[in-house]
């Protein structure tokens, strides 16, 4: 079954809000098993409306409309609907009588206006809104050999989400006889770039069901599982078979699932080995120290003893242990910082990342390199990373690769070398 969103308003044409709606929408669609096939905003004006519908119309099982059954002029959804599907606008008593009830619950007075709400094209089904004043009504619609259904919900997010939730979802489900449901899973991919994830599970982005998708982000891609079935288990298994195939290829470049995030994961490790880290920061403004503070604060620990931001020359020759004259930003500066900050606090683990202090375009030829050093017991290792230089960029990459190399470290994990 596919279905198409129409959301209505001139303030969302002039970006004065933010379509919320839509991709709220998208998502309850996708979790019963109905294909989204296009989204489109109109403005308040009946006749375009009433053309997106009919459009619609031509092509999917159920039209939604969000917005536009206010009682005032502007809002013309009805007009639009009886319009698209050739029907007169009548008055429905239900409808009218419960709108009435909803202003005597809360002791206000109903105005004339709130009467046009009541009319709804002939043959339309009323959707009482216990929520709001606009009620909303579905069209069924013959149209291809098919009934069809034009659905009507209301702008305001919270009457349109228990709406959906309450009436839209279960007439869905039994008049179009809706089993399937859509299960996703993320698996959180660290310090691959798009493109080589891309060139060991591409075949398996060719796939229909379960589909595999990809999202990059700096140092880190998300790998989406979409299953499409009859039930949850059989979702479930769908998801696990496709995981396993992935986890075959990309390894322990997989540090996570769903809602999972990195500094979560070594967070919990570092505790559970007992594990203690100081950290030298540069371009990375602290970012690694303050991640693990907040998965440290989410999971009632304290991992991180001390983390020195070092963002002059100063602070970094002295933590770097380098002389006047010597080079500031390399490899055996930040491995010196990694072994003083680890000594200056008796952690297990020294962890520096050392950049060039002043603001590079990532993209130019020479973006110059960050180091990051790891110092402990086993001994030292070290890692450059083409992204020098303070920018946006090379924040987001020092910092997942640093936090990598640690998850790497505290749970012993070698690269594949993919
Ligand atoms: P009401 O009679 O309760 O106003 P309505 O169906 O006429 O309902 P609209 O007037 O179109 O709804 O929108 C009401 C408010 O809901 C808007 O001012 C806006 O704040 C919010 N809204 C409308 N459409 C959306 C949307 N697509 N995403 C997020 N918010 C929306």
């Amino acid at each position: 079954m596919d279905a198409e969103i129409i959301t209505i308003g001139t303030e969302l044409l002039l970006g004065q809000i933010t379509d919320t709606n839509a991709s709220w929408l998208a998502q309850q669609l996708a979790a019963n098993g109905l294909n989204l096939f296009r989204k489109v905003t109109v403005g308040d004006n009946e006749a375009r409306i009433a053309a997106a519908i009919s459009d619609a119309l031509d092509r999917v099982d159920v039209v939604i409309t969000s917005g536009g059954l206010g009682p005032t002029v502007d809002d013309v959804t009805r007009e639009a609907v009886a319009r698209a599907t050739g029907r007169e606008l009548v008055f429905s008593e239900t409808l009218y009588t419960d709108v009435a009830a909803f202003f005597r619950r809360r002791g206000t007075v109903m105005s004339d206006n709130n009467r046009r709400q009541a009319y709804i094209p002939a043959g339309a089904i009323p959707i009482p809104n216990p929520v709001g004043t606009a009620p909303c009504f579905a069209v069924p619609v013959e149209r291809g050999g098919k009934t069809r259904y034009v659905i009507t919900l209301p702008g305001v997010p919270r009457e349109l989400k228990h709406q959906m939730t309450h009436a839209v979802i279960p007439l869905l489900r039994e008049k179009l006889g809706l089993t399937d449901l859509i299960k996703s899973r993320i698996l959180r991919v660290v310090n691959l770039g798009e493109s080589r994830v891309d060139q060991h599970i591409g075949d398996l982005e060719k796939e229909t069901n379960p589909t595999v998708g990809l999202a990059a982000h700096a140092g880190q891609v998300d790998v989406r599982i979409t299953a499409r079935a009859g039930s949850e288990a059989e979702a479930n298994a769908m998801l696990d078979a496709m995981e396993t195939r992935i986890r075959e290829r990309l390894g322990s470049y997989i540090f996570g699932l769903d809602q999972e995030t990195l500094e979560g994961v070594i967070t919990r490790a570092l505790v559970q080995a007992g594990v203690s880290l100081a950290l030298v920061e540069t371009n990375t403004g602290g970012r690694v120290a303050q991640r693990l503070a907040q998965a440290s604060a989410q999971q009632g620990v304290a991992v991180v003893k001390e983390s020195i931001v070092a963002m002059t020359p100063d602070v970094l020759r002295r933590v770097g242990g380098v002389g006047e004259g010597d080079t500031l930003v390399s490899e055996a500066s930040a491995l010196r910082a990694a072994h003083y900050v680890r000594r200056l606090n008796q952690t297990d683990i020294g962890l520096a990342i050392v950049s060039p202090l002043e603001a590079l375009d990532p993209y130019s030829d020479n973006p110059g390199a960050t180091y990051i050093a790891l110092a402990d017991a086993q001994g030292e290792l070290t890692r450059a990373l083409r992204f020098g230089g303070v920018s946006d960029v090379a924040m987001s990459w020092s910092t997942n690769t640093a936090l990598d190399i640690l998850r790497r470290r505290v749970l012993n994990l070698t690269e594949e070398g993919l």
